[in-house]
């Protein structure tokens, strides 16, 4: 008999992949034992029941930074997914880590996000907060709850432990980059490249589509930030190459002091010229907020209005937070706004 295909690619991994790469032989598996696929390893399987899911696909109706733009070529939470995930594998590869297990951890880190982005994660997370002060709501976790437990008619994906560590513990915060990169904090190093390449990806990308809107001008960008390129992929490509020259040795992910700082600052101007400046003055912002508190709070006074499998105030923050953009103002306008009414066949 021939030797399976997924044997081969387990063999190739195991000669080719980094000392400190995961390799899907050795996974500590899934939550219930599975048969092996013939083609594919188990971080294979992963990344397609990730990309193959009703949550990734619901990803393009939901808001990045800019709400319901009418401009085709802003980002979206799917696209934002898309970047991160390739800018993850090219480091990936480059280090010869597993691009696989970068990929499905990529692919899935972001579909426990609220409609309407952030403003829809803080309004969201204050009214749980209000109602049972224990509990809090955070995207990545969310994120882990929606591929273990609500995916696959509540079933969940089955997927590896190592790509649910990875998923769980994405975080973008204000933390040091440095100690967020530590392998120790995080698990495996493929989870550290989509930390890292989560922040390249957001920071680039959502500084491209400012620019786009005329929110910052490119004269008021910081010089250092300017340095990198005059282009969107010149800017990812120094990031990347930095990252990756600066790992090359290291059994842990890092960047250069020069480059850590670039980030930093980016960071730091993005945040005051952008997302600060966004949240205050764009009024759709504090609507998309008292809409997303508005739905959940209906839903836990009236958890007989949830539909099946949802229910109670955890089926609440399931089906609310698991909303499109759309979905949320359409639910809204259902409940909330009344509708044209006229017998039929009158003026
Ligand atoms: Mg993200």
């Amino acid at each position: 008999m021939t030797q399976p295909i997924r044997e081969r690619t387990e063999e190739f991994e195991r000669e080719w992949l980094a000392p400190h790469a995961a390799r899907a032989c050795e996974s500590r598996g899934r939550p219930t034992a599975e048969e092996e696929d013939p083609v594919r390893t188990v971080f294979q399987r992963d990344r397609d029941r990730i990309l193959h899911s009703k949550s990734f696909r619901r990803l393009k109706h939901k808001t990045q930074v800019f709400i319901s733009p009418q401009g085709d070529h802003y980002r979206t939470r799917l696209t934002h997914t898309l970047e991160v995930a390739q800018i993850a594998r090219t480091v990936a590869r480059a280090l010869r880590l597993n691009e696989d297990l970068t990929e499905a951890i990529a692919l899935g880190h972001d579909v426990g996000h609220t409609p309407f982005g952030h403003a829809g994660e803080f309004a969201l997370n204050e009214a749980i907060r209000e109602a049972r002060p224990e509990r809090r709501f955070r995207h990545f976790e969310q994120s882990v709850r929606v591929l273990t437990v609500i995916e696959n008619d509540g079933r969940g994906l089955n997927l590896c432990y190592e790509t649910i560590e990875g998923i769980g513990g994405h975080s973008k915060g204000t933390r040091d980059l440095e100690a967020e990169l530590e392998k120790d904090s995080v698990g495996t190093l493929e989870a550290a490249v989509v930390r890292i390449s989560d922040r390249i990806a957001y920071l680039n990308h959502d500084m491209d589509d400012a620019l786009r809107a005329g929110w910052i001008a490119w004269e008021d960008v910081p010089k250092g930030i300017r340095g990198l390129g005059d282009t969107h992929g010149r800017r990812i490509g120094a990031m990347v190459s930095d990252l990756i020259e600066s790992s090359a040795t290291a059994p842990v992910l890092r960047l250069s002091n020069g480059m850590r700082g670039t980030l930093d600052e980016m960071k730091d101007f993005l945040f005051d010229a952008f997302y600060m400046d966004y949240a205050r003055r764009f009024p759709d912002v504090e609507k998309a907020k008292s809409l997303v508190r508005s739905l959940f709070c209906h839903y836990v006074e009236n958890p007989g209005e949830l539909p099946p499998p949802y229910q109670g105030f955890d089926g609440a923050v399931d089906y609310v937070s698991g909303m499109t953009d759309r979905f949320a103002v359409r639910t809204f306008e259902d409940l909330f706004v009344p509708a044209d009414w006229g017998a039929k066949g009158e003026d």
